[in-house]
């Protein structure tokens, strides 16, 4: 049973990035307007994410750690139009298996709060706590009881910096939310939450980047791209920088890459790539989130059309632009 649910851990938090990601799309489920992160130790001493979120009512603390229990999905029909990012139920319960979890979280008109620690999947406390309204997690100590998986783990730079980049993204795809993120105790991100795109991508490229970057703007129908890419002049050597998400999800695809790299090459030069970064909507029945534990793949009914509607926003975008 422990090494069951260490392996199953292991699909949902590979690094202490995917813990973090995890955590925020549980913050944004919640309905949170703010969201801090602290890390210390690049994530392997500690990731801790703190919301203004509608909480979780007190008799449902230990259930939130308990494998395959969601609050989120009603019938399975939901299923086929998920509009929150978590739905499996499995986030939680992974990371409480491989760490020690401290959940503390207080619901809206509730007088008090509560505090429950798991560590390795053991429940070891269960209290009455007094916080704000909304949810606090801590976890400590990632991956103590899975060797294999702390020596896998890349250099503290590189995890730091992949904890970086993600909360960046997220900043970016939600600007009306404030978010926060330290790393050992220095602030390396804040975004404000007044609903600017362009101030979040001065916060994260810097104030003469982010003036240059092209905004991208297409409605063909039901399907929305907007965002941000680079001009000509300004590349990369990688697709590194090329980010999307599609519905409020952060995905890599191959195929949105792709097709945005087409785009980009028949105006530009070959062998580069742009800095791009595109949030793609579209009605949740139109594309299946179900496919990857991670939720980092998804699957679209007409994936020709959504590829299409990106490459003729990106296309617009770089020739609107006159040097
Ligand atoms: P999922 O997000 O797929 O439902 P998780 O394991 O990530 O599964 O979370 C389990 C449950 O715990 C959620 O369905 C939700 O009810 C509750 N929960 C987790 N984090 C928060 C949070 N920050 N605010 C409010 N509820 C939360
Ligand atoms: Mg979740």
């Amino acid at each position: 049973e422990e090494v069951a649910s260490q392996i199953a851990a292991g699909e949902v938090v590979e690094r202490p990035a995917s813990v973090v990601k995890e955590l925020m799309e549980n913050s944004l489920d919640a309905g949170a307007r703010r969201i801090e992160i602290r890390i210390a130790n690049a994530g392997k001493a500690l990731i801790e994410v703190t919301d203004d979120g509608c909480g979780i009512p007190a008799g449902e603390l230990t259930l939130a750690v308990a494998r395959h229990a969601t609050s989120k999905l009603s019938a399975a029909e939901d299923l086929f139009r998920i509009a929150t990012l978590g739905f499996r139920g499995e986030a939680l319960a992974s990371i409480a298996s491989v760490s020690r979890l401290t959940l503390i979280s207080r619901e809206q008109n509730a007088e008090m709060g509560r505090k429950i620690v798991v560590e390795g999947g053991k429940l070891i406390a269960n209290d009455a706590a007094g916080l704000p309204v909304g949810t606090l997690v801590r976890v400590e100590n990632l991956f103590f009881n899975v060797p294999a998986r702390l020596k896998f783990l890349k250099s503290d730079l590189t995890e730091k910096n992949q904890i970086t980049q993600l909360v960046s993204r997220y900043a970016l795809a939600y600007p009306q939310i404030r978010f926060r993120l330290m790393q050992d105790e220095r602030e390396v991100l804040l975004s404000h939450g007044k609903n600017n795109r362009r101030e979040v991508l001065a916060q994260i490229y810097g104030n003469d980047l982010a003036r240059q970057m092209l905004e991208v703007e297409l409605e063909d129908e039901d399907i929305r791209v907007r965002g941000f890419i680079s001009p000509v002049g300004i590349s990369r050597s990688n697709r590194r920088e090329i980010v999307f998400f599609v519905n409020g999800r952060w995905v890599q695809d191959a195929g949105l890459s792709t097709a945005l790299i087409q785009a980009y090459h028949t105006l530009l030069m070959v062998g580069r790539y742009p800095i791009a970064s595109i949030f793609v909507e579209m009605s949740p029945e139109m594309v299946d989130v179900n496919v990857h534990p991670a939720k980092a793949e998804v699957r679209f009914r007409d994936a020709d059309r959504v590829f299409r509607a990106v490459q003729r926003a990106v296309k617009r975008a770089l020739l609107a632009y006159s040097p």
